[in-house]
């Protein structure tokens, strides 16, 4: 995978979302939003995507570029 930015060769890897709140009362989301769903402040519609996903990281440009699938 190149870097879309700089068109550089990614380190594949993984990235992994975080798990907030207590034992009894935990929960994980990931979201992607729409552009034109960020500009809103209110009622935003996202796609709830699975946990894990494939990402890539950027040596160059130290960014990470995932991709997730819709859950
Ligand atoms: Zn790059």
């Amino acid at each position: 995978m190149k870097c879309p930015i700089c068109g550089n060769e990614m380190k594949k890897g993984k990235v992994e979302a975080g798990t907030t709140g207590s034992i009894t009362n935990a929960s994980t989301s990931v979201k992607w939003f729409s552009e034109e769903e960020l500009k809103k402040k209110f009622m935003r519609k996202g796609i709830n995507l699975r946990i894990n996903g494939e990402g890539y990281y950027c040596e160059e440009c130290m960014k990470v570029v995932a991709i997730f699938d819709e859950k």
